[in-house]
């Protein structure tokens, strides 16, 4: 029954998508304006800024971040800028040294100012050979400093772009404690590779002691920049900014690039974290998944979530898998990961899984997502900028045959200088998506989204009243 009722779904949906770039002019009202603009590229613009929007599930919050806001912040704070490498860094006890202030070298220098743009985003990037989107995009993350009470404004930045296009929640990956805490306490704790044993030796050693102080310093640190948010968008006044109306949550964040002792270690603390703090609904690894030591302990890590799942409690995962290609890898990569992530690492929603016709036994896969609807974060410019993938090559007409459930991301806004509905439109222009389907996947981002139940009720009637709102206009 279920496999029938597959077929006919799946036949319905593919005889929709084929039709949907030449849609009837038999529409009318809202669905009728979208198909009277959807080819001009600035009236479809309007059209979709106006538009009513649930959530950005897959949002990085270090990415979203633009580049003018960090030298903003640069120049308000001291930091200082390395001329050579075109990266903001702390002073330490001789101010800046041999670097220039912030404040000095952005003052009248427009060009400088215009590199270090470019070198902290894909502004005005073309690949060259050796040098390859992938490499730009990556390669911003450590050119990137700010001091630590800016976790409010970057808050704040990624609040207001949001609200001001009618988006009403953010599912923020974010990494806390790790890198000047976690990282130093377990760098040189050997690990076994048993999942079991390695779990014993972290929470026996310095870490595990440490983990209720880490865990009370975080949920510090986020009362403090969210109370920072709502003064800089000053939420509950009369002037309160777009920003104040978005509802925020954030995914915990490992690394995935770093040592297994590292990654387990900072994975743990997230896994209690979540349990204590309602604001982290889930987690999701980061960093490149095509980097050699992701690659290499791909499986490791996600039986360490599986252990974590099994033993302390299940938690939210969504998991970055198949955002890879061929050519970027070997093959052999391309095989398994969104597999895995689902059945080992307990995934409920994939980013990317621009992959997934490399993986094995895919079409059977494909079936397993829709069945347990298992959501795919979809970030079109992402997999441009990072892959080389858009238009027909991205995977985007291959999950919607299935029935997979959809929605669209930014990723790394700031990175990518785009917003949301610079993703809409690209899910029309590439995809031919219609106005249904958008707002099937502007409501999937809700309904997938790993917020508490009452606040996602709230969530979903506050998209149904603006949608009437909207819609009521055509
Ligand atoms: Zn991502």
């Amino acid at each position: 029954m279920k496999t029938l009722k597959r077929i006919v779904t799946i036949g319905i949906l593919s005889a929709f998508t084929l039709g949907a770039c030449s849609a009837p002019s038999s529409h009318s009202g809202v669905e009728g304006k979208f198909e009277s603009i959807k080819n001009s590229d600035i009236q479809l613009r309007a059209f979709l800024q106006d538009m009513p929007k649930g959530g950005d599930l897959h949002n990085h919050l270090h990415g979203a971040v633009y580049a003018e806001s960090w030298l903003d912040w640069a120049v308000e704070d001291g930091m200082c800028i390395d001329p050579q490498q075109r990266a903001i860094t702390f002073p330490n006890g001789d101010g800046c040294g041999d670097f220039p202030t912030a404040k000095n070298a952005l003052a009248t220098d427009q060009g400088l100012r215009n590199e270090i743009i470019d070198m902290f985003s894909v502004r005005d990037f073309i690949p060259t050979t050796g040098w390859s989107g992938h490499d730009q995009f990556f390669r911003t993350f450590p050119l990137i400093n700010a001091m630590p009470h800016r976790f409010g404004d970057m808050l704040a930045d990624a609040a207001n772009v949001a609200g001001e296009q009618n988006l009403g929640y953010l599912e923020l990956l974010h990494t806390m404690e790790l890198f000047e805490t976690i990282l130093p306490m377990v760098i040189a704790t050997p690990m076994s590779g048993d999942v079991a044993a390695d779990y014993d030796t972290l929470m026996s050693g310095p870490f595990g002691k440490a983990l209720p102080e880490i865990i009370a310093r975080a949920k510090a640190n986020l009362d403090a920049a969210e109370i920072r948010k709502n003064e800089i968008l000053a939420c509950g006044t009369e002037n309160a900014k777009p920003g104040c109306d978005v509802e925020i949550r954030f995914l915990h964040q490992p690394v995935r690039t770093l040592p297994p002792s590292v990654v387990y270690a900072h994975t743990i603390f997230g896994w209690h974290l979540m349990k204590e703090d309602s604001r982290f609904v889930g987690t999701n690894l980061v960093a490149p998944e095509d980097d050699f030591v992701a690659l290499r302990d791909y499986k490791l890590h996600m039986a360490q979530i599986d252990y974590l799942y099994e033993n302390l409690g299940e938690r939210n995962v969504s998991l970055h898998a198949g955002e890879l290609w061929l050519g970027l890898v070997h093959p052999k990569e391309l095989r398994f990961h969104i597999h895995d992530a689902i059945k080992v690492g307990h995934a409920k929603r994939i980013g990317h899984g621009t992959d997934i016709v490399f993986e094995t036994d895919y079409k059977n896969l494909l079936i397993y997502m829709a069945e347990n609807e298992i959501m795919v974060e979809i970030s079109l410019t992402s997999s441009d900028a990072i892959l080389g993938i858009k238009g027909s090559a991205h995977p985007y007409e291959i999950y919607k045959a299935a029935g997979v459930p959809m929605a669209f991301s930014t990723d790394d806004e700031g990175v990518a200088r785009i917003d949301i509905t610079h993703e809409y439109m690209r899910a029309v222009k590439e995809h031919g998506v219609s106005y249904a389907d958008l707002k099937t996947a502007t409501y999937n981002s809700l309904k997938y989204a790993f917020v508490d139940a009452e606040t996602k009720k709230k969530l979903i009637d506050s998209l149904d009243a603006r949608f009437l709102v909207f819609e009521s206009k055509f």
